[in-house]
């Protein structure tokens, strides 16, 4: 690929967006050399901020001409870096683009731009006995393009779904510039399922720039519980129960710890911080039977030696139990300055084993690693702690990943829930895939995106790579 001119390019993109709309100097670019994943990083070379599909179409082209690789970026809260600009290029933002377009209550659906920031739409939707379902923990922050480009899932998961399950059509301008539309506001389109193609597919296939979502009824009433375990397997044993059982809560989610530790410095909400570990086990739906729901989950957990549970004693509380879940991330940074989250899937029975196993892992590297996990989905997220400035500890952050996620694999399981595979878990690929498998998504891909421009070296590995291999040319930290 010669080098794309990028000075002219620059003028170009000025043009297109105006100039208070594009970042071309280095120190500006910092922002946007990494995501949620900060063990590489690279710099792109001009971020660009549309406003409209028309202006993301003509920027495509614009790269397109310059033959300049092309990043779309939302919220950058991947934890997979998703986001990184492996070869540079232009980065296209596309957080400008936030408009809800459209509320359709008794259609049932919204359109929206893909900046839109998923909390923006469930406030916006507050009132009106409906809501958006998918949730991520980062819900404050990420945004629904990038919920759709990495299919995202949340603590709703469980009963409601992932982003695929939600999203009926979408708009798109691919690599050479044109705009494409699959799906709408009307269920079950005819043709190939572009939309269940498209969504999950990284900022590999297309870019999104519009959002048809399906709206859900808001439950009639919720039961959250706290349950609180002196050991970790008690806790995942309950788990295998209560969903063997044929109960299917909204949400089961465990935090270990270390997370309550650090959970419970930032909120206060009262956790007992000599728990080895708790549950948050929420079900919703028709008021009647719900009361009857919590009472077989309640006996559940005393079957495992629950030390106590907690319901939630009115809407405050529950929020209030929701934040320090959906915040615990944040309250991490107190614990370590970096850390890196893992996203395995194993079948449910096996969350026991692979707990034992982490502990065993961190050991073994010398990481400290603590817990939270989608549980009731067998999705666990590890998350590896460490402090870049110590000498050779990414090296052993990156092997310890790499070991559990193999563990995840052995187990039956996936080495993503949610998050993607973007550059971290390109090495995977291969071990989760046969060849004929990857060579089926490698022509997809190529029908798309032939020139592979679009997030070039994402998702798909490169022929050959293997191992630890660095498949990308970015800066790793500390390594
Ligand atoms: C604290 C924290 C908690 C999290 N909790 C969850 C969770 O519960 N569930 C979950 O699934 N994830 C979670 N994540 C991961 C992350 O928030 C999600 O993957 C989210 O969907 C990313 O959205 P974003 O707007 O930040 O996208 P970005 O990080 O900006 O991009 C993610 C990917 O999508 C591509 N992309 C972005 N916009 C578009 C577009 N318009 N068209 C095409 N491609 C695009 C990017 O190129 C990249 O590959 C969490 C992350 C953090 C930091």
């Amino acid at each position: 690929m010669p080098a794309p001119t990028i000075a002219s390019l620059v003028e170009e993109l000025r043009e297109i967006v105006g100039p208070e709309a594009v970042l071309a100097a280095g120190p500006e670019l910092i922002v946007y050399e990494c995501d949620g994943y900060q063990i590489e990083k690279n710099s792109p070379d001009v971020a660009v901020f549309p406003r409209t599909t028309e202006d993301v179409a003509r920027i495509v082209r614009a790269a397109a001409r310059h033959n300049a690789p092309v990043v779309p970026r939302g919220a950058g809260t991947s934890l997979a870096g998703g986001c990184l600009p492996v070869g540079g290029g232009v980065m296209i933002v596309l957080t400008r683009m936030k408009q809800i377009l459209e509320i359709n209550i008794r259609d049932r659906y919204a359109v929206v731009q893909p900046g839109l920031v998923n909390a923006h739409l469930t406030q916006a939707l507050k009132g009106t006995g409906y809501h958006y379902a998918p949730d991520p923990s980062s819900q404050g922050a990420c945004t629904i393009g990038g919920n759709v480009a990495t299919n995202s899932g949340g603590p709703h998961t469980l009963k409601y779904g992932v982003t695929v399950n939600h999203v009926l059509g979408l708009e798109a301008v691919l690599a050479d510039g044109r705009v494409i539309q699959c799906g709408g506001p009307a269920e079950d389109g005819p043709g190939l399922d572009l939309v269940g193609a498209l969504v999950g597919s990284e900022g590999t296939l297309a870019i999104v720039t519009r959002v048809w979502v399906r709206l859900t009824r808001d439950p009639q009433g919720w039961r959250t519980m706290l349950a609180v375990f002196d050991a970790v397997d008690d806790a995942t044993n309950t788990i295998s129960q209560i969903i063997g059982e044929g109960i299917i809560p909204a949400a089961l989610e465990l935090m270990d710890k270390g997370i309550v530790e650090a959970v419970e410095q930032a909120f206060h909400f009262g956790f007992p911080l000599d728990a080895e570990a708790v549950l948050i086990i929420e079900v919703d739906g028709l008021e009647a039977g719900l009361d009857q729901q919590r009472d077989r989950i309640i006996g559940i957990c005393g079957q495992h030696h629950a030390r106590e549970v907690r319901q939630a004693a009115d809407p405050a509380q529950r929020q209030l139990l929701w934040k320090c879940r959906k915040q615990a991330f944040g309250a991490i940074g107190r614990l370590e300055p970096n850390y890196c989250t893992q996203d395995g899937v194993v079948p449910r029975t096996k969350v026991p084993y692979m707990f034992r196993r982490i502990g065993e892992i961190g050991r073994q590297y010398g990481v400290r690693i603590i817990n939270l996990a989608h549980a009731g989905d067998g999705n666990l997220h590890p998350i590896l702690l460490y402090d870049e400035r110590e000498p050779g500890v990414v090296e052993r952050v990156l092997h310890a990943s790499h070991d559990i996620l193999d563990e995840c694999l052995a187990c039956g399981g996936s080495v993503t829930g949610e998050h993607g595979i973007g550059v971290e878990k390109l090495a995977h690929m291969s071990r989760m895939f046969t060849a004929d498998d990857l060579a089926a998504m490698e022509r997809l891909r190529g029908a798309f995106n032939p020139d592979n421009r679009l997030s070039p070296r994402k998702m798909l590995p490169t022929a050959g790579a293997c191992g630890l291999e660095q498949t990308h040319p970015g800066r790793r930290a500390a390594l």
